[in-house]
C-alpha cells in the first residue's frame, strides 16, 4: 500500500512538472487567439479617497478566462504578451474596454476616474500617444478622465524615449501614476524629474504594516516627500481595517485593497458603488 501511494504520489508529481511547462506553453501560444476569440477580460477595483471614503477611481486589471485552464492572472500572461509582441494589442483592448465602462458609469451618474496599467513595452512604443488620443475620441471621454499607471523601473530603463511619451501624454491632459513605488531602483529624487500626478505605494510596503507597532520610517518618509511634491498617493494592497486606519493617519490621501473591494465586473461597479454609498450614510447616521 506505501508502495503504491509513493508510486502514486511520484506519478502526481510527474504530471504536475509536465503540466506546469505544458501550461507556459499555452499561455504564451495561446494569447493571440485569445484577444481574438474575447476570452480577455477587464475587471475593475475600486481606489476610494481615505479620509472622506469617497470612491476616487477604479483600476483596470486584466484577466484571461480560458476555456481550459480556467481564470489565468496577468502576472502570468503579460510577460508572455509582451514576448509575443501582442502587448500593445492587449493594452488597445484594455484601454476601449476601461473607456467603454467609464462612459457608461458616468451615463448612469458616476464620474469615475479609470486607471489602466501599461506595460514597459508599450512605452517605448511610439504609437501609444496616438492610440490613447484615438481611444479617448471615440468613447467621447474626457483626457482627464484617464490615469495611465506606469511602472517605476519602465519608466528608468529608457528615460530619453519615455520622458518624450510621458510628455506627450500629457499634454493630452491624461494623469499619469507611478505603479510599484519602492520596488524598482528609482529614487525619491529621481520622482522629480518625472511628469507625473501620482506615485502608488506597492503592496509590499503596505501589508506589513498591520504588525508594525510604529510607523516604519520608509514608508512615512515616502509619504511626506511624496505629499511636499504635490503628488496624489494611493496606497495598495490594504486588506484589513488596520492598515486602512494606520495608512490614512500617515497621511495617505488614497487607498486601495480588498479591504475596501475585490476587482469587479463592470456591471457590478454600479451595485457595489450604491452599497458602499449607503453603507457609510448608515454609518455616519447611526
Ligand atoms: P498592479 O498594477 O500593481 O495591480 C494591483 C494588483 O494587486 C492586482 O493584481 C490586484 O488584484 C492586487 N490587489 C489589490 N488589492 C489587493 C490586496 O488587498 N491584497 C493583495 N495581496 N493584492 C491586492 P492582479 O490583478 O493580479 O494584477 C497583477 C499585475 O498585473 C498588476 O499589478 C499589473 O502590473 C499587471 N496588470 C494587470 N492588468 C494589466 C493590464 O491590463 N496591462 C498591463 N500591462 N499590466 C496589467
Ligand atoms: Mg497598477
Ligand atoms: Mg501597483
Ligand atoms: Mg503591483
Amino acid at each position: 500500500y506505501g508502495a503504491k501511494q509513493r508510486g502514486c504520489g511520484t506519478h502526481v508529481y510527474g504530471i504536475e512538472s509536465g503540466g506546469r511547462a505544458l501550461r507556459d506553453l499555452k499561455v504564451s501560444s495561446g494569447f493571440r487567439m485569445a484577444l481574438d476569440r474575447g476570452e480577455i477580460d477587464v475587471v475593475f477595483q475600486p481606489i476610494i479617497d481615505l479620509e472622506s471614503g469617497r470612491v476616487a477611481a477604479v483600476e483596470a486589471l486584466t484577466r484571461w478566462s480560458h476555456p481550459e485552464l480556467g481564470v489565468i492572472r496577468p502576472d502570468e500572461f503579460i510577460a508572455a504578451a509582451e514576448q509575443n509582441g501582442m502587448v500593445t494589442d492587449l493594452t488597445r483592448h484594455v484601454l476601449h474596454a476601461s473607456l467603454q465602462w467609464q462612459r457608461l458609469w458616468a451615463a448612469a451618474g458616476i464620474d469615475l476616474q479609470v486607471a489602466v496599467n501599461i506595460s514597459a513595452r508599450s512605452l517605448v512604443d511610439d504609437q501609444l500617444a496616438d492610440m490613447v488620443c484615438s481611444a479617448l475620441s471615440r468613447h467621447r471621454v474626457p483626457a482627464n478622465r484617464l490615469t495611465l499607471e506606469l511602472t517605476e523601473s519602465s519608466v528608468v530603463s529608457d528615460p530619453s524615449i519615455t520622458i518624450a511619451t510621458l510628455r506627450r501624454l500629457r499634454a493630452l491632459g491624461v494623469r499619469l501614476a507611478v505603479d510599484d513605488f519602492g520596488t524598482g531602483y528609482s529614487s525619491l529624487a529621481y520622482l522629480r524629474e518625472l511628469p507625473v500626478d501620482e506615485v502608488k505605494i506597492d503592496k509590499s510596503f503596505v501589508i506589513p504594516l498591520v504588525e508594525e507597532l510604529h510607523t516604519p520610517p520608509l514608508l512615512s518618509g515616502i509619504i511626506n516627500l511624496c505629499r511636499e511634491m504635490g503628488f496624489e498617493l494611493v496606497g495598495e494592497g490594504i486588506e484589513n481595517a488596520t492598515v486602512q486606519r494606520k495608512l490614512t493617519d500617515m497621511g495617505c490621501s488614497r487607498g486601495q485593497g480588498f479591504h475596501i473591494a475585490r476587482p469587479m465586473d463592470g456591471a457590478d461597479l454600479l451595485d457595489w458603488q450604491a452599497r458602499w454609498r449607503d453603507d457609510r450614510h448608515l454609518s455616519i447616521v447611526l
